[in-house]
């Protein structure tokens, strides 16, 4: 087996702002593993600050692989070496678990949500489309640019909140909209203050992450309790091993690729949710088409989707699932295996992408 990695510099069509944060570059790591007969699999790590990850800390991880110890045919013995190689790394492992599959898939003849057992629901699974935070005047024209998608996304979390939703509802007056505020309300009084007002709005369907990961479980539960809309966990849960305390504290889980580290191990936190009976949610962060349809694959176990991380960029290398009208779609893919994604730009001579740390 060998395996090659790269990075790729994704271009944002808008600049992009959460609670966190502000990028108009979003720099992620490109892997791919090649067998001695020649079958392929590519892989991606989207690494982000939050969880202590960076393009730099995904290719220290990559270049300690010994390659001999990954096979496409024992997808799981390979991940038990790679969690015994060092703890942390998600997004890492999440590239070689994506190469992995791919190339498992392809060696199959069938398409990954096949292997998984899942199958794949042409057209019915719909993704939202995300609004970052930005000036109303700016969120005017993103909502009305969106207006194909019929759920948005809205990021808050900052004191302009109100101005925010407020924008959004100029152009859009009735559109279901989903609202994460990444963390951003730091008391519990003033997150269920936010709740209320977002629930009067009569269109959110729910809030995301309305506090931090690191909240005491005492004043999530007193949220809970009283929310008048139901709050996903996002930043609080990362794997099935984060169940018992989301059960608690959420009504439902957003379950991301580079945090569970790969298909494998999100196909069993979204199946863990569901049988805690929790709602549950695919999400994505800034990627190009491959980690946004190996997220598509997992869409038969998953309530709502929001896959829309490639759309924002200018510059996706690879052409995969499609997201027309916010419908996901394969019939456009010509791989018709493994991940079913295809390179469609040539590798840049110089891809090593800036030295920047990814919000
Ligand atoms: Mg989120």
């Amino acid at each position: 087996m060998k395996l090659n990695f790269w990075r790729e510099a994704l271009q944002l069509a808008n600049t992009w702002t959460i609670a966190r944060g502000s990028t108009d570059i979003f720099v992620v790591v490109l892997a791919e593993l090649t067998d001695a007969d020649g079958t392929r699999g590519v892989g991606e790590a989207s690494p982000i600050r939050r969880y202590h990850e960076s393009p730099a800390t995904v290719e220290e991880f990559l270049r300690r692989v010994d390659v001999r110890r990954l096979s496409f045919a024992d997808v799981p013995g390979s991940m038990a070496y790679l969690d015994a190689l060092a703890p942390g790394n998600m997004s890492a492992k999440c590239a070689l678990n994506l190469a992995l599959l791919d190339g498992a898939g392809r060696r199959a003849g069938q398409p990954v949500y096949d292997l998984l057992g899942l199958g794949f629901r042409e057209q019915q699974h719909i993704t939202s489309f995300s609004i970052g935070i930005d000036q109303p005047e700016i969120i005017r024209k993103k909502v009305a640019a969106a207006a194909d998608f019929p759920i948005l996304k809205l990021k808050v979390g900052v004191p302009g909140d109100r101005e925010i939703l407020a924008a959004l509802r100029e152009v859009a007056p009735e559109k279901t909209v989903r609202v994460d505020a990444n963390e951003g309300w730091q008391t519990r009084e003033e997150a269920l203050e936010r709740l209320q007002w977002l629930a009067a709005d009569g269109h959110i369907e729910f809030v995301e992450q309305p506090m931090p990961q690191a909240t005491a479980p005492a004043d999530l539960r007193w949220l809970k309790e009283r929310s008048p809309l139901p709050l996903f966990a996002d930043e609080s849960y990362h794997t099935a091993a984060d169940l018992a305390h989301c059960a608690e504290c959420f009504h439902g889980v957003n379950v991301k690729l580079v945090k569970t580290g790969g298909v494998s191990a999100g196909f069993a936190a979204l199946r863990a949710a569901r049988q805690a009976g929790l709602q549950t949610m695919i999400g994505c962060m800034i990627e190009t088409s491959v980690l946004i349809s190996a997220a598509a694959h997992l869409a038969g176990l998953c309530d709502f989707l929001d896959l829309d991380g490639n759309l924002l960029t200018t510059n996706d290398p690879y052409a995969g699932v499609t997201a027309k009208g916010g419908r996901l779609s394969f019939q456009t893919a010509q791989a018709r295996t493994g991940l079913r994604v295809t390179r469609i730009a040539p590798r840049a001579a110089d891809a090593s992408g800036p030295a920047r740390e990814n919000v």
